[in-house]
């Protein structure tokens, strides 16, 4: 990790291995923060799956790194 985050960037804990798709269970890639509070995560078939509806929640969207499409 070389960036330095900005001062206006709120910060998240980055995805580990631990950290599981909510729906299937299989290793997250996606963590989706919902405005509201509470946060939510996906592999990357359930993130393209739902992808719609978090953007309808206005979710901030961390992916993981070294996953770019
Ligand atoms: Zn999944």
């Amino acid at each position: 990790m070389t960036d330095i985050a900005t001062t206006t960037a709120p910060i998240y804990l980055p995805l580990t291995a631990a950290d599981r798709c909510d729906r299937c269970g299989a290793a997250a890639k996606v963590r989706a923060v919902l405005p509201k509070g509470g946060e939510l995560l996906f592999c990357r078939h359930h993130f393209n799956e739902h992808e719609a509806r978090l953007v309808e929640l206005s979710a901030t969207v961390v992916e993981a790194e070294g996953e770019l499409v």
